[in-house]
């Protein structure tokens, strides 16, 4: 009996002081939300239920909503088809989340329509989800005019990039700074089976 309880005792001073096992994985994670104050964070074990959930042969999408200090706080999904997606605006919530289906022919890479909504929509941060890969897109340049032309060309490389084998985190490397450059937008790769930080602010 003795060594169980040691193992919950820590000294301070000379004394020992009574630490519950769950007290510790708590400032694990409040040390997640120091070190980024005030970001929008989606945890690993939070991540985890968005990969499942998104990993099908249809699109879905909606918002994310986040609270300071705690991370991804709820959300509001809605089921789209094979290849498209529709939801109006709601500005209530944060962060736009999306997925692309995980079927043959399709990159986690953002799409013509992806790039045209973050310049058309007031909407400030974009997560694309896909076999439990994300990539987010986050307005840098707000007023920056980029022709659909453009947006065309680079949507049409990356689709050929992608036809032609090449792996998606080559394909970000690639594109980030074209992104940056070009269009106005920051892009982030999250790696998989790790905390999402993104760039919105949690209010
Ligand atoms: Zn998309």
């Amino acid at each position: 009996m003795k060594t169980k309880v040691r193992k919950h005792v820590r000294k301070v001073g000379n004394r020992f002081v009574l630490v519950k096992k769950h007290n510790r994985k708590i400032n694990k994670k409040t040390r997640l939300f120091s070190k980024h104050k005030g970001k929008a964070i989606i945890s690993k074990k939070k991540r985890k239920v968005l990969d499942d959930m998104f990993n099908r042969d249809f699109e879905l999408g909606g918002y994310l909503d986040f609270e300071k200090g705690k991370g991804l706080e709820n959300m509001k999904i809605h089921y789209g088809s094979k290849y498209a997606l529709e939801f109006d605006d709601d500005p209530d919530y944060e962060t736009q989340i999306h997925s692309h289906p995980n079927i043959k022919g399709v990159s986690i890479m953002p799409s013509y329509e992806d790039i045209v909504g973050m310049q058309e929509t007031n909407q400030k941060e974009q997560l694309i989800f896909t076999r439990g890969l994300a990539i987010s897109i986050a307005e840098k340049d707000r007023f920056r005019h980029v022709s659909p032309k453009r947006i065309r060309q680079v949507s049409n490389m990356m689709q050929r990039d992608f036809v032609n084998g090449m792996k998606d985190r080559k394909m970000y490397e690639k594109y980030k700074s074209i992104f940056r450059r070009e269009l106005g937008l920051s892009m982030r790769w999250h790696d998989p089976n790790k905390d999402i930080i993104l760039e919105t602010r949690a209010v």
